[in-house]
């Protein structure tokens, strides 16, 4: 990495290594791990996902299954927010609502607790890569369905290319990083 490069988000994009073909032919896998293994890389990232929403009055940060989970909760140990996991279906034990989409590669069923938020408090979404759009668009539709209000819907990556944002509609979306 290009130590001399003194923008953050510089910093972390030339972090990202791509891995072609992966999970299967024709994705181009952005993996993240080089972030999450370098200690000024991943404090810049949590940093900079969490200080446009210092004193914004966030309740929750609600982080989606599982990449998503490392980054959110730091997020809200910063923010001093409680945590919402939204989990792949069979994973949460308590009731839940139910949501399916479709993936950049596949289809997945997404779900929250019923009582995961107390009505209309301000929640952050939160998930490493915004791709198509759909997991978030998903994810976005369960904190509604329990109650929670959208402040924004946040990601470290946006393949700006598959054009996801639209499937957000009226969210405010921002992403650290574009490809
Ligand atoms: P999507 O629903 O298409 O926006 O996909 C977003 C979800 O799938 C995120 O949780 C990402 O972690 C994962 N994902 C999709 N495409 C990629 C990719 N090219 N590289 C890494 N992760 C991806």
């Amino acid at each position: 990495m290009n130590r001399a490069n003194s923008d953050p988000a510089a910093q972390l994009k030339a972090a990202v290594r791509d891995i072609p073909d992966f999970p299967k032919p024709g994705i181009l896998f952005k993996d993240i791990t080089p972030i999450l293994a370098d200690p000024a890389l991943f404090r810049s990232a949590v940093d900079l996902l969490a200080e446009r929403h210092r004193g914004r009055g966030l309740r929750k940060v609600a982080v989606i299954d599982a990449r998503g989970f490392i980054f959110g909760a730091a997020v809200a140990y910063q923010l001093g927010a409680g945590v919402v996991p939204i989990r792949k279906k069979g994973k949460l034990p308590f009731r839940t609502f139910e949501e399916t989409c479709e993936l950049e590669y596949g289809t997945a069923t997404l779900t929250v607790h019923v009582d995961a938020f107390t009505p209309g408090e301000p929640v952050l979404l939160l998930d490493d890569l915004l791709a198509t759009g759909g997991t978030a668009a998903a994810a976005a539709a369960l904190i509604e369905r329990a109650g929670g209000c959208i402040a924004e819907i946040d990601f470290l990556i946006e393949l700006t290319f598959l054009k996801g944002r639209i499937k957000l509609g009226r969210h405010p979306v921002f992403s650290v990083i574009q490809f």
